[in-house]
């Protein structure tokens, strides 16, 4: 089986992170893309765990020397990527590769890989559940939360780019509805990313 790409995508506070780590630990033929960033390491995050914590200069050499697949500037003048360097150590170990990336890099991703990536997008019941979710996480000023929250609505508005959407308002039945994507995803060959639909929305 060649590996495959799954790609998680959302509004940050909506529940990507969580979704992925569960997914990671029940489905051992899956591993993380680890993304390098210019932001700041927070208290409960590992370095090459979690992220690459890169500085701004180190992150602009790498560009001008191609070594991304992808990169965006997401927040606040802090740029996020995905390292080629990265996908070639996980596809060395056979893994297939679960991504939590803005909905630019979703996109960006299928584009690259197409049938060999699924794309899901995780959406929040509403706004005002997100901005709770991002308080009640307690990693963002009031600057930053007003940030995600604005950027937030823009890319609800693009939940139809991606191949799939889970919704996330009772944790339990979001994680199941990721975990049946998933698994139809890596070990249903005959399963066309494009033809999946809507799952947990009424
Ligand atoms: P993202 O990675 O999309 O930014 P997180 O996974 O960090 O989002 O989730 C944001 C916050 O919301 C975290 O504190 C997480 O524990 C919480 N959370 C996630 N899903 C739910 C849910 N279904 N119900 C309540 N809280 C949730
Ligand atoms: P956070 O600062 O909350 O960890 O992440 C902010 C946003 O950056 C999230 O939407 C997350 O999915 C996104 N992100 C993380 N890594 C990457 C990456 O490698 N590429 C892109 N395009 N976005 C990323």
């Amino acid at each position: 089986m060649s590996p495959k790409l799954v790609v998680f995508t959302a509004p940050s506070g909506a529940g990507k992170t969580t979704l992925v780590h569960y997914l990671l630990q029940t489905i051992d033929a899956l591993a993380f893309s680890v993304s390098a960033t210019t932001r700041p390491r927070r208290s409960n995050e590992t370095d090459g765990i979690d992220y690459y914590f890169i500085s701004k200069e180190e992150f602009r050499d790498r560009i001008d020397k191609g070594e991304f697949v992808e990169w965006q500037e997401v927040y606040d003048g802090n740029c996020y990527g995905t390292l080629k360097s990265e996908l070639d150590r996980l596809f060395a170990q056979g893994k297939s590769i679960i991504f939590d990336v803005d909905v630019e890099g979703a996109k960006n991703i299928k584009r690259q890989y197409g049938k060999q990536a699924l794309t899901v997008f995780v959406k929040p019941p509403n706004i005002e559940t997100l901005r709770e979710r991002l308080q009640s996480r307690h990693t963002e000023t009031e600057h930053t939360l007003q940030q995600r929250l604005q950027k937030a609505i823009k890319e609800l508005a693009c939940e139809n780019d991606f191949d799939t959407t889970v919704l996330n308002d009772q944790l339990d039945k979001a994680k199941s509805s990721a975990l049946e994507i998933v698994q139809d995803f890596l070990y249903c060959p005959t399963n066309n990313p494009q033809k999946l639909h809507t799952v947990g929305i009424d």
